[in-house]
Formats: structure tokens, sequence, C-alpha cells
């Protein structure tokens, strides 16, 4: 049997011992090269793009640069998902080793153990780089001519806890009985390729979206739910019962399913609680990561860090904290 990719070399390379070992100096130099890869590096103003810019550090240190055209004071990350940063650039980068080397999930508690931080800096954090990886699927299409993808739908939250004795206890079945904090992911996933995810009230009311994210020709595989039954219209489709089988042939939703067993075992095992507002962004976090599952953590956290640097200050957190999070992708 071929070894597992996470078992062989070529899926290390990068450790966090290495990150520790790197100076400030390199550390920099690092974030440069992702941040300014035209200039070699070289500080570009954020304010007004002017080339000219003399490096005038603060007090702590800390790298700062100052432009000779407009005045304005930069750092390495202002103006991206990383901008007013607190801590030296070395502790960014092994957050984010930390992050990628947990192949289900970082609980954020654990990340405030490793490196020292306040739980709501990992808190941030963790959701900053998660908003990172979501930047890397907006606006994706998947399948086209010829390919073939799936799709499903998983609910998440609205747990309601079955009282203590039996005479009171309710049938969380229907509706009436649940809290209405139930949501549902809806994956669109092509073979051999990339996904998407994104959060409804239901699998039904995703419809329209699975129609936007799929391209036309795809052939599209789903299960037996009548919720998708209107897709026929749109889409080449392969339906599977699952209560008769997993597969008949080519006709299957596993690589669906895949994306939700990752979901689900960072719902059950590192987070608790996937739901609420932040829904959205554990189930990028997955997607991206059940994508990238085959490439090799050094390479994640470069682009990791590439998107992060990439990207405009966070639209869930803007430098403070807040529960807040704008709507689906
Ligand atoms: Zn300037």
């Amino acid at each position: 049997m071929a070894q597992h990719f996470l078992l062989s070399s070529k899926a290390k390379t990068l450790t966090l011992a290495h990150v520790f070992r790197m100076t400030d100096t390199e550390a920099e130099a690092m974030f440069r090269q992702v941040r300014w890869p035209s200039t070699d590096g070289a500080p570009v103003c954020p304010e007004c793009g002017g080339l000219d810019a003399y490096e005038c550090r603060r007090h702590t240190g800390a790298l700062r640069f100052r432009c000779k055209a407009c005045k304005a004071d930069f750092t390495v990350t202002s103006g991206t998902l990383f901008a007013s940063h607190k801590m030296p650039l070395k502790a960014y980068l092994a957050a984010i080793a930390i992050f990628c080397n947990e192949v289900k999930g970082k609980s954020m508690l654990a990340l405030s153990r490793d490196l020292g931080l306040s739980y709501k800096t990992a808190f941030v954090l963790c959701h900053k780089m998660r908003e990172a990886m979501a930047e890397e699927m907006r606006g994706r299409v998947v399948g086209g001519e010829g390919k073939v993808a799936e799709t499903d739908g998983g609910y998440f939250g609205g747990y309601v806890k079955p009282a203590n004795h039996r005479e009171d206890r309710k049938d969380r079945r229907f509706s009436r009985n649940q809290n209405g904090k139930r949501q549902c992911v809806v994956i669109v996933r092509e073979r051999n390729g990339n996904s998407v995810p994104a959060v409804f009230k239901s699998e039904g009311s995703a419809l329209s979206w699975i129609k936007s994210h799929v391209a036309k020709e795809t052939i599209l595989n789903a299960d037996e739910a009548p919720s998708w039954n209107d897709l026929h219209a749109r889409f080449e489709m392969r339906r599977i019962n699952h209560q008769e089988s997993y597969s008949e042939g080519e006709t299957c939703t596993n690589w669906a399913e895949s994306y939700f067993s990752r979901l689900r075992r960072a719902e059950v095992g590192i987070h608790h609680h996937v739901a609420g507002p932040y829904l959205l962004r554990y189930a990028q976090e997955a997607s991206w990561r059940e994508d990238n599952r085959r490439v090799d953590n050094g390479n994640q956290v470069r682009r990791v860090t590439t998107l992060a640097l990439g990207h405009k200050p966070s639209v869930d957190f803007s430098g403070y904290w807040q529960r807040h999070i704008t709507s689906q992708a």
C-alpha cells in the first residue's frame, strides 16, 4: 500500500523548531518577501505607492518604515489582515505553522497556551487565518465540461440538551422543540479538484447558490434527499440512495462526505461548538484543509501568509474584539 502522504518526508518541509531558530531579521525578511514580491522585499508605501521609504524602527525595535514622498509610517503588515500587529512577526509565523500542522483544526485555547497569548488574541488570530483561507475560494466556480462534482449538506449548531427526567424530555426531531439555531453547511466539491462551502437554513435554500457555484456542464452527484430534485433541471445529475448503498460505480458523494468528516471531527474533537455567526469560517477552513491536504506544510504556511498579507484588514475583526461577522462570501 502506498505510504500515507502525511507520513512521507514530502509532507514535512517546515518545523516549528526552524521557526523558533529564525532571527527577527530572518522573519522580517520572509514577511517582506511575501508582502512585496515585485520589489524583492523592498518596502512599498501602502498610502501613496511610493518606492522610496527608509527604515524607522519603533523604540521597541519593531520594524517600521517611513515614506519619503508622503511621510506616512507603515509596517510590513499595514493595510493587510495582520494590520496593527502587536506580536513579533516570528510569533505570527509560529502561529500560522501551528495552525497549518493541525489537519482537523487548532484549539484556540491550546494556541493561547502554546504561544502565551490571551484567549481573545488567539481567537482573533485564528479567525484571521480562516479569513485568509476563505480569500482563496472567493468567487470560485467548480466543475466544467467533462468534470464531476458532488454536493451535500450537513447540520451544525442548535443543540438542545435533553431534560434530565424522561417524562420531561421532548422529541427534538420536531422544529417546535428546536431552538432555531441549527444551520446547514452545504458543500460543492469537484472530484480531484477544489471545493466551496456556504451556510444556509436548510439544504433546500442552497439551490440557487449551488447553481451559481457549479459550472453548468458538470455532472453533479447528490444523495436521495428530495431537496436536490430541482437541480435536475440544470445539471446532469447522478443520485445515490444512501439507504441502499454508499456508491454505485461512479455514482457517490464520497468526496463531499470526506469534507464533512473533517468538519465534523473539528467540531466534535477540537472546537466542540462550531455554530452561530462563525460557522461559515470553520466551514471554509475545513474546505481549505481538504483541498490542500496533499500540500506540504511549508507551502501551506507560505500560502496562508501570502493570503493574509494580500488581504485587506479583517472584515470580521478590525483591531478590536467584536462579535460580528459579515454575511456569506
Ligand atoms: Zn507614501
